[in-house]
C-alpha cells in the first residue's frame, strides 16, 4: 500500500514537472502528439497487413511495419454510436447505459442515446493534461447531438456522404485541408487529433478508377444500382441462393428481415454479383488508404519522432458472410466480420520501445483510452474498463490485465427486439442472444482457430466450453450493467 502511494506521488510529481516545462514553452515536447485515424466500417480481414488476398492497404501496411499490429483487436459493438462512445471513454456500452429497454438500433429509428456529459472522454482527459484537441468526424452518430463534441477544442462533422449520387464518397478530402492547418498551427503544446473517415461506408462509392481496378468490367445487376441502405438491406440468402430488391425496402427491414417495397419479385444474385459488392468495398478501402498514407507523411514530416499514430476502425461490415451485408442489420450480429477490427499503433522509439511487431493476444478498443493516457503521461480517469496495452507493447512480464497472456474480450449490441453479447477467450467465442418476445434465448459457440468465419456452431458438441465461457459473460454483464442488475 505504502509502495503504491509512493509510486502515485512520484507519477504526480512527474506530471507537474512536465506541465511546468510546457508552461515555460519548452521546445522539446515532454509528451507525444497523438493522431488517431478511425476508418469507419473497416473489417480487419480486408486489410492486406492482416493477410487479405488483395493489396488493398499499402500505406496501412507500411505503418504496421513501423508499429505494432494487434492481430486480434475486438470492437465493443457492431455500430458507430456504441463503438465510438465506448472507445472514447474506455467503458463498455453497457456501463455507459447504452443498452436497455427502448434502446438500440431498431428500424433505423434511433432513440436519443447521448454520450453523457458526465462521462470523461479521451480528448477531455488529454485536454486537461495540456493537449490541444481536435476531432474531424463524418457521421451522424458521432455528432454533437450524441455528445461527441465535448473535450475537443475544435470539433467538426463533415457528414455529407451519399447525398450526391454522381460523386464518390469523399470524407478525407473534405476535412483534411482544415485538419492539416490545425495540426501545424501551434507547436507549443502536444496535440490529439482524431480523423474519422466514411469512405468505406455504404454505398461503397470510390472514384471509378479504383472501382475498375477491383471490379473489372462487371456489368451485372448491381452495376447500375445505387447501393443504398434500402437496397443493400434486402440482400439475403435462402435455399435458392442470393437475391435482392432493386426497389429497396419500405422500412429498413421488418421483423425477420427486410421487406421489399414493391410487388416485383426479388432479383437473383450470383457469385459474381456478391464479389462485385466486395470489390466495391475493397476499392473504397484502397482509396481511403491513399489518404492514410498522405496523413502519415504529413505528420511524420513535421514531427518525425513526436507523433503516436493509431489506425483503427469502429466496427466491420458484413459482405455476405452470414446471410447479408451492412453492419446495422436485422437481426443484429456480433460475428467477426463486424467486431474484428484492425488496430495498429505506431510509437516512435523515444516514447516506448515495442518488443514485437505483432501482438496476437485478443485486445479491445476500450483499451485505447488507458493506453493513450499512459503514453501521454496523463492520469487515468475513473471507471475505465479497458486495460493499458503499454506493458504488452513493451514486452513487460506482467502486463495489466493480461495475466498469463490470456484475457477475455467482449462485444454487445441491441436492436429489433434482440440483445446480443459475446465473449472471446483465446480462440473460443460465445455469442449469447437474450430471450426475446418472439424467440427463446440462443447460444452459439465457435472455435476461431479452426473456423475463423464462424460457420460451425459447436454449442452442442462442446458443452464444456459453453460452461467455461458463460460465467465470464454473466460476470461481465453484472459488473458493467449500469443499473447493476441482470436483464
Ligand atoms: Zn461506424
Amino acid at each position: 500500500m505504502k509502495r503504491t502511494k509512493l509510486t502515485l506521488a512520484a507519477a504526480l510529481a512527474l506530471n507537474l514537472l512536465q506541465a511546468a516545462a510546457f508552461a515555460a514553452g519548452d521546445a522539446a515536447p515532454a509528451r507525444p502528439n497523438i493522431l488517431m485515424i478511425v476508418i469507419d466500417t473497416l473489417r480487419a480481414d480486408h486489410v492486406s497487413a492482416y493477410g487479405y488476398k488483395r493489396p488493398t492497404t499499402p500505406n496501412i501496411d507500411k505503418l504496421s511495419r513501423s508499429g505494432v499490429l494487434f492481430r486480434s483487436a475486438c470492437s465493443q459493438s457492431n455500430w458507430t454510436l456504441l463503438s465510438f462512445a465506448s472507445f472514447l471513454t474506455g467503458k463498455y456500452p453497457r456501463a455507459l447505459g447504452m443498452l436497455g429497454p427502448g434502446k438500440g438500433v431498431s428500424g433505423f429509428d434511433y432513440p436519443d442515446l447521448p454520450l453523457g456529459r458526465n462521462e470523461i472522454t479521451l480528448p477531455e482527459a488529454l485536454k486537461k493534461a495540456g493537449y490541444r484537441t481536435a476531432g474531424f468526424f463524418t457521421g451522424r452518430f458521432n455528432g454533437p447531438d450524441y455528445g461527441f463534441d465535448h473535450g475537443f477544442d475544435l470539433y467538426r462533422n463533415y457528414r455529407n456522404r451519399s447525398s450526391d449520387r454522381g460523386s464518390p464518397v469523399k470524407s478525407f478530402p473534405a476535412f483534411l485541408p482544415e485538419a492539416y492547418k490545425w495540426m501545424a498551427a501551434d507547436r507549443t503544446k502536444p496535440f490529439f487529433l482524431l480523423l474519422h473517415s466514411s469512405e468505406l461506408h455504404r454505398p461503397y462509392r470510390a472514384p471509378e478508377s479504383f472501382v475498375k481496378k477491383y471490379a473489372g468490367d462487371y456489368k451485372g445487376a448491381l452495376a447500375s444500382t445505387w447501393l443504398s441502405r434500402d437496397v443493400l438491406s434486402t440482400i439475403r440468402k435462402d435455399g435458392g441462393g442470393w437475391s435482392f430488391s432493386p426497389e429497396g425496402s419500405a422500412e429498413h427491414g421488418g421483423p425477420g428481415g427486410a421487406q421489399p417495397a414493391s410487388n416485383k419479385p426479388p432479383m437473383r444474385l450470383g457469385p459474381a454479383d456478391m464479389e462485385y459488392i466486395a470489390a466495391r468495398y475493397d476499392a473504397s478501402l484502397d482509396y481511403a488508404d491513399k489518404f492514410v498514407g498522405e496523413i502519415i507523411e504529413r505528420a511524420r514530416k513535421s514531427a518525425p519522432e513526436d507523433t503516436v499514430i493509431v489506425v483503427m476502425a469502429d466496427h466491420g461490415e458484413g459482405l455476405g458472410d452470414h446471410g447479408g451485408v451492412l453492419h446495422c442489420t436485422n437481426p443484429p450480429r456480433l460475428y467477426q466480420e463486424l467486431v474484428h477490427v484492425p488496430l495498429i499503433i505506431s510509437i516512435p522509439g523515444k516514447w516506448l520501445k515495442a518488443a514485437a511487431p505483432v501482438i496476437d493476444q485478443p485486445v479491445e478498443l476500450v483499451d485505447l483510452m488507458p493506453t493513450l493516457l499512459d503514453l501521454a503521461k496523463a492520469p487515468r480517469t475513473p471507471g475505465i474498463s479497458g486495460k493499458s496495452l503499454v506493458g504488452l507493447i513493451s514486452g513487460a512480464q506482467s502486463s495489466e490485465g493480461f495475466s498469463g497472456g490470456v484475457r477475455p474480450v467482449f462485444s454487445e449490441t441491441q436492436g429489433y427486439g434482440l440483445t446480443l453479447r459475446s465473449v472471446r477467450e483465446k480462440d473460443w467465442k460465445l455469442i449469447f442472444t437474450e430471450k426475446s418476445k418472439d424467440a427463446p434465448a440462443k447460444t452459439e459457440l465457435y472455435d476461431l482457430g479452426t473456423d475463423p468465419s464462424e460457420q460451425n456452431d459447436l454449442t452442442s458438441r462442446k458443452p464444456e466450453m459453453v460452461e467455461a465461457l458463460r460465467p465470464l459473460l454473466e460476470a461481465w454483464t453484472v459488473e458493467n450493467d449500469k443499473e447493476k442488475k441482470l436483464p
